[in-house]
């Protein structure tokens, strides 16, 4: 007689490579990492005009150690890598970072989120050292209105990078606009009217108050609930059919406009938070395991990446992020008015 145990009962050589999960089991594989705390935007509900202070170098995370960090997240079963900012873009290195994971084993799709600026340069070196997506975020077809929210925003040159990104295979192109009372709302129709005509998604964010200080105020004051946005699509445009998950992690709620080619989303994590589904875990610039975009709880990571080498040293990154996983929280307090103190969206990587 054979006592071996039915296939379905037998352990996985090593548990966590498929399996991360929190203690409200949810699976936890997707790592955003952000590169740089600057930016070369100052979008009005993200970053103040004065007052800033951005990360030395020698604390921002090598190339190299971003590497290590991303061999220890697939051997504890992450497989979804987006390098975000800050904008990522003004990263001398992005390329080789991305030559890097993408060599990593187990780094099954890396994406980019960026806003777009330096793109029309950068486009084709980053597909060819294989990066898979780009979103890039534009607020408004306007040009007077990117100016306007986005400070220092140029309208023309984020179209040209978003039309390089698709020349060079990127797709699909995805758009994200922050929908801000007073600035854009009225907008949200022309951008979605891009999706008549071009295989685009095109997903519109609400406003979350982070890091306290005026542009938390700001987006408490100009917060537009995506049920306001899409009554004012769907007003003009018809009505949007709601498209099935596919992806039961996707932020984004998504539809399509009659005979449309591409898809508009709805990112709500205030009217319709998603705690249930998050599958992330943010790494910080200078090194910190973020376990909820909308809390303070971090660990730190770059000691023990500056304090090790080798096989060693992968282990003991890779032990800190499962504890990461272990704590990560669940819920928010938005509707309050409250998210993080010690730091904004541009300090975690949205
Ligand atoms: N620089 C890149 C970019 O512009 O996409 C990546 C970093 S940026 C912090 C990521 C996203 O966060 C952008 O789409 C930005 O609009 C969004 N964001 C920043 N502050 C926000 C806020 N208070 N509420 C909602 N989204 C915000």
């Amino acid at each position: 007689m054979n006592d071996d145990p039915p296939a379905s009962f037998k352990r996985p050589e090593r548990v966590y490579r498929t399996m991360p999960l929190d203690s409200f089991n949810r699976n936890i594989d997707y790592l955003r990492i952000s590169l740089i705390d600057n930016c070369n935007l100052r979008c009005v509900y993200c970053m103040p005009l004065n007052g800033l202070q951005f990360l030395p170098k020698a604390e921002l995370l090598t190339a190299a150690e971003i590497e290590d960090v991303a061999r220890a997240a697939v051997s504890v079963g992450f497989r979804k890598f987006r390098l975000t900012g800050g904008e990522p873009t003004l990263r001398a290195d992005l390329v080789e970072i991305v030559e890097r994971l993408r060599k990593v084993d187990g780094v099954d799709d890396l994406g980019l989120t960026t806003n777009g600026l330096l793109l029309a340069r950068l486009s084709t070196p980053l597909r060819v050292a294989g990066l898979k997506r780009i979103n890039v975020h534009l607020d408004s077809l306007d040009p007077a209105t990117v100016e306007r929210q986005m400070r220092w925003g140029n309208f023309t040159q984020v179209w040209e990078g978003i039309l390089a990104a698709e020349a060079a295979g990127f797709a699909p192109i995805k758009l994200n606009a922050v929908v801000t009372a007073g600035y854009n709302e009225a907008e949200v129709v022309d951008l979605a009217r891009l999706t008549l005509e071009r295989d685009w998604h095109v997903r519109f964010i609400e406003l979350m108050p982070l890091g306290g200080g005026e542009c938390a105020t700001l987006s408490i004051k100009r917060y537009v609930s995506n049920i306001a946005t899409r009554r004012r699509i769907e007003t003009v445009l018809g009505p949007l059919t709601e498209l099935p998950v596919t992806n039961a992690s996707d932020e984004a709620r998504n539809y399509r406009l009659a005979g449309a080619r591409g898809v508009v989303g709805f990112i709500s994590p205030v009217s319709e938070p998603y705690c249930g589904t998050c599958n992330r875990m943010r790494l910080t610039a200078d090194g910190k395991f973020h376990l909820c975009l909308l809390n303070d709880d971090e660990m730190d990571v770059r000691k023990a990446l500056r304090e090790r080498s080798g096989a060693e040293r992968i282990s003991a990154v890779a032990s800190i992020l499962l504890r990461a996983v272990q704590h990560k929280p669940t819920g928010h307090h938005l509707l309050e008015g409250r998210s993080t103190r010690d730091r904004s969206m541009y300090q975690i990587g949205g």
